[in-house]
Parts: structure tokens; sequence; C-alpha cells
């Protein structure tokens, strides 16, 4: 296939018969280790994908905007006041809307645009295409503007282009490991403060990849899911009495889960105070280049998702004991569960048997056909020219 960028390129060439000014891109992300810590006030350490979505832009004079994506073959377009409206433009159109709302909004005086965006992130499966989007968008236009907007406040701003322009509930990991991240790294965030480490993250040093497994498993109830699951979090840090169960140290545990009132709550609670730990053991494995030691780190994170947390399906669970049995140094599902992708640590040099034995193991189950990537950490949003 085309590489991205020049498929960009065409389609702006093609939708509106001249060259771009320019073209930005933004990447899909994973989370390594943090699952369902963010809203509990927790870590997450979230790198960059390779796969990317790239906007090839050129600024107009007038404040509209016009959006071909190769996505849909259409395009989208839209004027101030459709802008200045939250939740007026629908559909994929509305992430770029609410870019451009988000920056207005916040008092930038954005240029109006014409774009086109191919990307190669796949839609919908956890890899955040969203914030992708998002982070493309509003770089180009940052930079077509000349807006003096800092990379540090990019993330928040993307972030209510899709909490409040388009109405996804989303926390801010997203959009800082699109903006953010640096190659070879993974970004520690913090979730209380929103402060980010660059992490060492060297996997190609070490003769490793990750391997990306997309489930292809359809999301199951997940919504209603997710609400349950972070309910209880709430209810039982109050029954706790602490601000979140970030605030519950892992070597209190015992203590801690012996005053909640019944099985369910404690291994919620267990899952969320033994992840946040395993989110600071692997920073702390990372910085000292010990990196197929996080293996087991992973795979515990995925047993406590399964067991404690109760958020996996059997897809999920088939590709990990897969990738496990093949041998991957650690897997673990990525993503708030019931379906999304599943990430194995492998040697560089297995990747390839180790994703086959997950295809082979989804055949023998009746699933269909799981889709992956074999990765390394990658850069946030970039200026292609
Ligand atoms: P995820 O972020 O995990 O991929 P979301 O449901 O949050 O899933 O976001 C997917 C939505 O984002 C798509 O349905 C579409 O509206 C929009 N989107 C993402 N990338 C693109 C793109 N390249 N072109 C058009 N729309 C896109
Ligand atoms: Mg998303």
């Amino acid at each position: 296939m085309t590489h991205v960028a020049d498929r960009a390129t065409a389609g702006f060439r093609t939708t509106y018969g001249v060259s771009p000014a320019g073209r930005w891109a933004a990447p899909g992300r994973v989370n390594l280790i943090g699952e369902h810590t963010d809203y509990n006030d927790g870590f997450v350490l979230p790198f960059a994908l390779p796969l990317r979505t790239v906007v090839a832009a050129v600024p107009q004079p007038t404040d509209r905007w016009t959006v071909w994506s190769e996505v849909s073959g259409r395009r989208a377009e839209f004027g101030a006041a459709e802008a200045d409206t939250p939740g007026r433009v629908t559909g994929w159109g509305g992430y770029v809307a609410g870019v451009v709302w988000a920056l207005r909004d916040a008092g930038y005086a954005v240029p109006g645009a014409r774009l086109a965006i191919a990307s190669d992130v796949p839609l919908g499966a956890g890899l955040s295409s969203s914030a992708a989007l998002e982070a493309a968008v509003l770089t180009a236009l940052v930079d077509l503007g000349g807006l003096d907007l800092p990379t540090e406040r990019q993330p928040r701003l993307a972030q209510r282009a899709e909490n409040a322009y388009v109405g996804a509930p989303t926390g801010i990991m997203d959009q800082s490991a699109a903006i953010r991240c640096r190659a070879g790294h993974a970004l520690f965030l913090d979730c209380r403060d929103e402060s980010v480490e660059h992490i060492p993250f060297d996997l190609d040093a070490a003769g490793l990849a990750m391997l990306v497994v997309d489930s292809r498993a359809p999301h199951r109830h997940a919504d209603g899911e997710y609400a349950s699951r972070r309910a209880a979090c709430e209810k039982a840090a109050g029954l706790l009495g602490v601000p979140a169960l970030r605030d519950v140290a892992v070597a209190d545990l015992g203590d801690t889960l012996s005053r909640l009132p019944d099985d369910q709550t404690r291994r919620r609670v267990r899952h969320v105070v033994t992840e946040n730990q395993r989110v600071l053991d692997i920073v702390a494995l990372l910085r000292t280049g010990r990196v197929p030691e996080i293996g087991p780190l992973l795979t515990a994170s995925h047993a406590s998702m399964r067991d404690d947390f109760e958020i996996t399906v059997p897809e999920i669970d088939t590709a990990v004991e897969a990738a496990l049995a093949a041998g991957a140094l650690g897997a673990r599902m990525t993503g708030g569960g019931f379906g999304g992708c599943v990430l194995a640590l492998v040697e560089a040099t297995a990747a390839d048997d180790v994703a086959h034995a997950v295809t082979e193991a989804y055949a023998g189950r009746g699933f269909a056909a799981p889709g992956h990537h074999t990765v390394l950490p990658a850069a946030g949003t970039t200026r292609l020219g």
C-alpha cells in the first residue's frame, strides 16, 4: 500500500486540485501498563505507534474548513458558526470541528483551511485513531496559523475537542501520547497532576519488539461495564476515606481489603492498587534498561484484569495464552477491556512466529482472524513538510 503521507497528498490534490502547503502526522498509541488507573488518579505508561494519521493542508482566507478523509472518501465542510456550537458537526467531521472549536474557545485566531486526511491507524480498535486525528489536525492548524500554543498545552485542547464537542468522555492519556511521545520512549503520565516524563523504552536495542494483536472481538457492553467499574472504584475510595484509590499504598493492601464489605469490591480495589504499583515497577526497570524483565509484570497485569477486574473476553484471553505459549516474554490486554488489543513482548526474531501461533489458536476456537502489527515505540506529532 502507498505510504500514508503520499495518500494524504494524493487525496488533497484530487480533492482540491492544488498541492498542500504542508503535512503533519500524529500516531496511534497503546498503553504499555496501567489499566483503569487513570480515573483513580493513578499512573499510565503509553507509547506511540508507527501507525500514523497524516493531514495535508492549506490555509484559506475565510473562516471555513473543508476536510476530506480517505476513510469515508467524502468531504465534511463547516464554518465558524457550526464550529462554535459543540455537537453541531456530527460524524467524523466533528473531531475536526471540535479541534477548531477548542482553539477558538481558548482565544486563538484559527486559520480557515482545506484539509485531507489519510491514516494507518485502524478505527475503533482501541489504538486511539480519534486522538491521532485530533492531534494531527491541531498541530496542522497551530502551524498554519503561527499560533503560540506550546506542545505541553496541546493535549488538553485536543481532549476538550473530544469531550466537549464530540461528546465522548475520555481521559488525557490518548491525546498526551499522540502529541508528546518520543521515539524509543514511553510516556509516564501521572493522571492526578498530568505531569509527564519520558522513560527510555528502547526495544530495538534490546533485540525485542512489541506485537500488537487486534482481537477484533466485538465490544460487548463495554460502556456499561466501564461505568460500573468506575462507580465501584469511586465508592470504594469513599468507604476507605481516601480521595482516590491511588492513595492506597500497596504495602497496606491486606489491611485495606479487610475494611471492604464484599469480595467483588475487594477484587476491584486489588486490581487498581496492584496495577498502579506495576506501572511504577516497570518504570523503575526501564530506567535501568532492564527491558526484558518487564514481561512478567505485563502478564501479571493481564491476570489481574481477567480475575480481579473481570474486563477480558475469550478472544483476548486466547491471544494472551497463545502468545505466552509461543514464547512471548509477557502479554496483556491493553485498553479499557471487552475487546481491543493485546500486547505481547517478543524477541524481534520471534514476532512472526508468535503472531502465527495467535492466529492458529483463534482458528481453533472458531474466532474471526485477528489483526497484528509488530511495532517499536515511535514519535508523537511531527511536521513532515
Ligand atoms: P479509537 O480512537 O479507539 O480508534 P474511537 O471510537 O474513539 O476509536 O474513534 C474512532 C472515530 O474517530 C471514527 O469512528 C471516526 O469518526 C474518527 N476517525 C478516526 N480517524 C479517522 C480518519 N482517519 N478519518 C475520519 N475519521 C476518523
Ligand atoms: Mg478514541
